[in-house]
């Protein structure tokens, strides 16, 4: 069990009056983290240090923020083992899981110091003689970074990186499910060197997320709000961001689907299929949520989908033998994808392999002939259960993959490539990859989603455009002619 500390102004801090909460295995029940609760007076105070922080932070030159960022990437990947132990034990995510997360976050840190001389303004062509108008880039000013639990490292650093390259100090208020894993992230960013009060770190009691989310957001030197989770908490967060009239990118739920053509290669459809659909258990906001077959190969697809599916290993991560699936994060993914299945199956769907659970360890599970009377089709089941709807062609495919509230990753498996990107043109997502899986993230890549799944990017110059104030600044080099 690791009793945790928060970061502020450079100090590792209790909550006020030592309020904690604990976060516990899902899969045992053992207390896995104790962590400080803190209160909207603690949250404020972070604020505060990274307002005081952000007079000198955003005065460096690039080469000084690159140096840090670069040195954090590689005290980041020094801690793998950390990582990889309180994956397990927080969050019940593989060894796998989370070595990979590490790799990309690392990446992304990465990323984000060849980003700090990317940070481009232009010249634009003035009607004012002798005006020289520039559009200029500024460092916003204190940015909030709100980040889940199911790609911890990866989200947590996304949540971070960009905005301190670009000039800010940030707030990281950690996942109430993985305290641990995203203080350790804090601490990279710590032995990298970052001077006080430019990353701080809070953590919360879930009951107290609402206020001291707001307490930040309200905080004068907060200029920037970002939030990647749920499409419920995200409205939210949206609304407390528009109280406050702060800019906020909204990275949200998925129901991705993945669109496999007539002409698709069965054995590339059937390994993006099982990749997208059950890394992480399906707790990936990118998982492949709809397979949406034609009709003609669905057969020859399902029957080999459902054997590559029912073979992949389930099991206690902590244990030595390597798994693919290891624990979802609580018993209410247990229930709602319980749920989903009584519903589909009672409704006429077929079970192709896996099923119902009754602890957190849960088989993949594959749900053939669903239709829209089912809620599996529309729910995000954010677990290990997909479904398969049969279709009729590529109209049909696309008004499947279309009929859904959200819209962050999708992708199309078919041998006439010109098709098959003429169908990925039509799908209403923010990414869709063709002959790859709905699951695929870089670090220099526009990421974010359309409709329910929010707003903004994060990742390369459009990741600069989000966490910068765009200025208009001119310079008159000639007396100004004046009307009166
Ligand atoms: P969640 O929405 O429950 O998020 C939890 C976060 O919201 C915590 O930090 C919590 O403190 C905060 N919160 C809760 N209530 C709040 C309130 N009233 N006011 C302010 N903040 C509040 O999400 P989760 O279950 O942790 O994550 C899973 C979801 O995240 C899935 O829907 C998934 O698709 C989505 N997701 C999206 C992306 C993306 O990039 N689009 C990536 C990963 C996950």
């Amino acid at each position: 069990m690791s009793d945790l500390s928060m970061l502020i102004n450079g100090l590792h801090v209790t909550a006020e009056q030592g309020a904690t909460f604990e976060r516990r295995n899902p899969l045992d029940g053992s207390v896995a983290t104790r962590a400080p609760a803190a209160s909207a007076a603690d949250a404020v105070m972070a604020a505060d240090a990274a307002a005081a922080a952000f007079k000198t932070w955003s005065q460096t030159g690039p080469g000084e923020r690159r140096a840090l960022l670069l040195k954090a990437a590689d005290a980041l990947e020094a801690k793998t083992p950390q990582f990889i132990e309180a994956v397990g034990a927080e969050t019940g995510g593989t060894g796998m899981w989370a070595g990979f997360n590490v790799h990309l976050a690392a990446g992304m840190l990465r990323e984000a110091a060849s980003l700090t001389t990317q940070i481009s303004g232009e010249v634009i062509p003035s009607d004012v003689p002798g005006s020289l108008a520039m559009g200029v880039r500024q460092p916003a000013g204190v940015v909030l970074g709100i980040a889940p639990w199911n790609a911890p490292i990866i989200l947590g650093v996304r949540a971070i990186a960009t905005p301190l390259a670009c000039g800010n100090t940030v707030i990281f208020k950690g996942s109430e499910n993985c305290p641990r894993t995203h203080q350790l992230i804090a601490e990279a960013f710590a032995d990298a060197g970052f001077p006080p009060g430019v990353v701080n770190y809070i953590t919360n009691a879930p009951a107290d997320a609402g206020a001291v989310v707001e307490a930040i957001v309200a905080h004068p030197a907060v200029r920037r709000v970002n939030f990647t989770g749920s499409t419920r908490v995200g409205k939210i967060i949206a609304m407390t961001c528009a109280k406050y009239l702060k800019p906020v990118v909204l990275e949200l739920g998925g129901k991705a689907p993945m669109v496999i053509l007539d002409d698709a290669v069965i054995e590339d459809a059937v390994n993006g299929a099982a990749f997208g659909c059950f890394a992480n258990s399906g707790q990936i906001c990118m998982s492949t949520e709809r397979i949406i077959v034609d009709q003609t190969i669905a057969d020859a697809f399902t029957q080999k989908f459902a054997a590559k599916a029912a073979a992949l290993p389930v099991g206690d991560p902590r244990k030595p033998d390597p798994v693919v699936l290891g624990s979802v994060i609580g018993m209410n993914t247990v229930e709602h994808c319980n749920a989903l299945i009584d519903d589909a199956l009672a409704k006429g769907a077929k079970l192709l392999c896996g099923g119902k659970a009754t602890n957190t360890l849960m088989a993949a599970t594959v749900l053939d002939h669903v239709t829209p009377a089912m809620r599996v089709y529309h729910e995000e089941t954010f677990g290990p259960v997909k479904a398969v709807v049969r279709v009729r062609g590529v109209e049909e495919a696309v008004a499947c993959a279309n009929d859904n509230e959200y819209g962050l990753s999708a992708a199309v498996f078919g041998s006439d490539m010109a098709r098959a990107f003429n169908v990925a043109r039509r799908i209403d997502s923010g990414i869709c990859h063709v002959n790859g899986p709905t699951v695929h993230d870089e670090a220099q890549m526009p990421f974010g989603g359309v409709k329910g799944s929010g707003m903004g990017r994060f990742g390369g110059k459009a990741g600069v455009a989000e966490f910068t104030e765009l200025r208009w600044i001119t310079l008159q080099t000639t007396p100004r002619h004046y009307p009166f």
